[in-house]
């Protein structure tokens, strides 16, 4: 997608990545050290996004964790409430609202969700790489100790880093096992011998050294090559998905500042790094673009947004500060680099609604509504109650009729239930269970038996009756079954 011929006639940049040379080989990015409003907000963002992933794990609710997506054993926890298998309809509508609503966000604001929310970007900039720039320096430092030779300092510093970086992983792959399996089981698999739990120790290996992998050398290639979301950015972004977007109506023709023909700045402003360098072009017809290049030295993913909208570009904002600040000392206005969609640079004006944008939020409304619906039609305790197949009604020598019955009871709480059947219509009519055995399911669990149910025959209208059955626990009623009675032949 190319903003503007004004931006750069050639696409040439789009038939390579920049992370891969010619010869196919890995680029390594050494992103410069963001810092500005847009870096501050990230940070204490990401300190409350860290809080609750780490948090959540430790928080119980009536002995219970509050939430648990233990997919090996299809038990579901979401805010203290229980989910099992025969829930999936619910979590089938779940993943489509999920879904149209990351399709609906990224219409409206681009991926600002990788920059901001995404979890590989805020372990990857806002911890590993901050761990870095304080072991190893900024890039330029980080440069030159990778092409230095192995000296003791550097020795040091790699080990250094590298237990730092494993450690984190050995963390974060402990809270991901403690949302499949919970924190009790992962305490136990931490403080108990390891023979005890053999499976659950490789299993936290396994994803340590995952996580290690990923943020030691995989990076931003995550984002950049891996990522589905990232590879759907061309179909899902059109020119008024907000993003962030480089003005070239007011950036082009981009050049560097000529010391004498600068009528409108003031030169000694400019921070001494910048103007050294870059204080040599013609000045004058030029946009507000200095082509100092700093938005290309803090990007991580190592593109130049400059020349357009890229499928690399996570939205992480830290260009927005490089050029805020270069502007700042330049004495031009701030956000050359913003968020902002094309049409907004092209035109000046940005509508957030368009027919696309109005369709989606239509087909989400609908979505919530019918998940709202069905979640509260949704009950604690479901009961299948089925007369027994094959068999006839059985008239009984005290004047009733019985038939057969198979029940499932399943349990959605957290605590066992003991329950207990009475007929409703008609109101007089008994219950045999088989067995002896009563009807009691554990929490979140399933349990299944049988029962005879004993009707008068002069309540029985017909060969086929309509009955009624209250499932009570503790004397309250907390479900009804419609099923079938089969009379006595006439
Ligand atoms: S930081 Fe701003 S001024 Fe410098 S090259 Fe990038 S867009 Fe141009
Ligand atoms: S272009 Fe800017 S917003 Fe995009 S990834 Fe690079 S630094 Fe972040």
């Amino acid at each position: 997608m190319s903003n503007s011929t004004n931006v750069q006639d050639s696409e040439q940049f789009r038939d390579k990545i920049a992370t891969v040379d010619k010869s196919g080989k890995r680029i390594w990015i050494y992103p410069k050290k963001p810092s500005g409003k847009y870096t501050n907000y990230r940070t204490w963002l990401s300190w409350v996004f860290l809080a609750v992933l780490f948090g959540l794990p430790f928080i119980k609710v009536n002995g219970e964790p509050f939430v648990l997506f233990n997919i090996l054993e299809r038990n579901f926890i979401i805010f203290g409430m229980h989910f099992g298998p025969q829930d999936f309809y619910l979590f089938a509508i779940g993943m489509l609202i999920l879904l149209v609503f990351i399709i609906l966000f990224t219409v409206v604001f681009g991926r600002l969700f990788c920059g901001w929310i995404c979890p590989q970007t805020v372990f990857m900039e806002l911890i590993y790489r901050k761990i870095e720039y304080w072991i190893d320096g900024d890039y330029n430092a980080q440069k030159k100790l990778d092409a230095a030779p192995w000296n003791t300092d550097k020795v040091i510093k790699r080990l250094a880093k590298h237990a730092v970086f494993f450690t984190i992983a050995v963390l974060i792959s402990n809270t991901f096992l403690a949302y499949i399996i919970g924190m009790d089981a992962v305490k136990n698999i931490i403080f108990e011998p390891i023979a005890m739990h053999t499976s659950g120790f490789i299993a936290m290996i396994i994803f340590s050294f995952v996580f290690y992998i990923v943020f030691a050398r995989l990076r931003e290639q995550v984002c950049t090559t891996i990522c589905p979301y990232g590879r759907l950015q061309g179909v899902m972004l059109d020119n008024r998905s907000l993003v962030v977007a480089y003005d070239f109506v007011r950036g082009e023709p981009r050049g560097k500042i000529q010391k004498n023909k600068t009528t409108s700045q003031s030169l000694e402003t400019i921070d001494a790094g910048i103007s050294a360098e870059y204080i040599t072009g013609i000045q004058q017809k030029l946009g507000d673009c200095i082509d100092c290049k700093l938005c290309i030295h803090v990007c991580p993913t190592g593109i130049d947004i400059r020349n357009g909208t890229q499928l690399e570009c996570v939205n992480c904002t830290a260009c927005m500060d490089a050029c805020d600040e270069v502007m700042v000392k330049v004495n031009r206005p701030e956000g050359l680099i913003r968020i902002d969609s094309i049409e907004g640079i092209e035109k000046g004006t940005h509508k957030l609604f368009n027919a696309r944008t109005i369709a989606y939020t239509a087909v989400l409304t609908v979505l919530i509504a019918v998940e709202v619906l069905l979640f509260s039609l949704r009950s604690d305790v479901e009961v299948l109650l089925l007369r027994t197949g094959g068999l006839l009604s059985q008239e009984q020598k005290d004047g009733t009729v019985s038939n057969l019955y198979n029940y499932q009871l399943i349990n959605k709480t957290a605590e066992t239930l003991n329950l207990e059947f009475r007929m409703m219509q008609p109101a007089t009519g008994t219950f045999e269970m088989v067995g002896g055995k009563t009807p009691s399911v554990e929490k979140n669990n399933k349990s299944e038996g049988a029962v005879f149910i004993k009707i008068p025959k002069d309540q029985l209208v017909s060969g086929k009756n309509k009955i009624i059955v209250g499932v009570y626990q503790e004397g309250k009623l907390i479900t009804k079954v419609k099923t079938t009675f089969f009379g006595p032949i006439k």
